[in-house]
């Protein structure tokens, strides 16, 4: 089946440069190459991994990403990238808004170079206009128009993007589109060949300013997701977990996992249990894939 995921899975976004070290001549350890990452992944214990492209402009493939894409496969690492936060599919600007659908056509690209299946995009702001404009429209208009010019800027490679599925992300700041309702009504209407949500947790919380938490935070996401979308998308989720700081607005920043903040996550990994889901969950909390393995290990002792 389409996007379907073989097994729950856990990663980081990204690693932290201190730590990724690698066995080099004689054993002696040295700083880890980017190529390297879900070999050095895999060796802790975890089985994702989510390129963040949030600040890139251009990426091109190269024999590092070739050998990144060889090693994703053969430790068995699942690859997601995060796409550009400059793409904002609600702009009043009719150049930003064209140009935010050149870069996610662009993504698509990238996504294959790094063997991605999956690409998590942040849709938008509701912005300041007094003008009453259909966002979601926008939104689901800039993703279709994306992907048809994806296929037009990379032929090649047109075959390869059906296996790649647009994740628009739940988002923690009030001004910023993105409660579970809005996502899964962009993704209905996309359609579910081409987009499925992204569910991060840690923005649900401070969207709500921390007044849902326990197994009501999870529980009745997971049924809307069913109930709209059905079974199949809400059994191979894409989630984002980490503790997060909030204020009035929303999302401040994102903690440690031991951090005292919410969510916690072991409602979220019972009702997995329960209910036999396969998600992908990528860590995004600031100890990256250090909380990563934490998550793993809890997993497993609850599994
Ligand atoms: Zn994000």
């Amino acid at each position: 089946m389409l996007f379907e995921n073989d097994k729950i899975r856990i990663g980081p976004t990204g690693v932290k440069k201190e730590i990724f070290l690698m066995k080099g001549r004689n054993d002696i350890l040295r700083k880890g190459k980017r190529f390297e990452i879900p070999e050095y992944l895999s060796a802790m214990g975890l089985n994702a991994y989510e390129f963040s492209a949030g600040r890139m402009a251009n990426f091109s493939d190269s024999p590092i990403y070739e050998q990144f894409r060889v090693n994703s496969k053969k430790n068995d690492v699942a690859i997601s990238i995060h796409a550009p936060y400059y793409i904002s599919l609600t702009s009043e600007n009719p150049e930003i808004y064209q140009k935010s659908i050149e870069r996610i056509a662009n993504t698509y690209a990238w996504a294959v170079w790094l063997n991605a299946k999956r690409i998590v995009l942040h849709p938008g702001t509701y912005g300041k206009s007094k003008i009453k404009r259909n966002l979601t429209k926008m939104i689901v208009d800039g993703i279709n128009s994306g992907i048809i010019l994806s296929k037009d800027l990379y032929p090649k490679l047109k075959e390869k993007f059906k296996e790649i599925c647009l994740c628009p992300e739940t988002m923690g700041k009030l001004g910023q589109i993105g409660s579970a309702d809005e996502i899964i009504e962009i993704c209905s209407e996309t359609g579910p060949n081409k987009a499925r949500p992204c569910i991060d947790f840690g923005h649900l919380y401070t969207r709500n300013i921390g007044k849902i938490i326990g197994r009501n935070l999870y529980m009745p996401v997971f049924e809307k997701i069913e109930r709209d979308l059905g079974k199949d998308i809400v059994e191979n989720l894409h989630i984002h977990y980490s503790k997060i700081e909030y204020t009035g607005k929303g999302e401040k920043m994102h903690h440690s996992n031991d951090s005292s903040w919410g969510p916690n996550v072991e409602p979220l990994f019972k009702i997995i249990k329960e209910q036999g889901f396969k998600p992908i969950i990528i860590n995004e909390s600031p100890e990256l894939e250090s909380d990563a393995k934490k998550l793993m290990d809890l997993w497993k002792k609850m599994s």
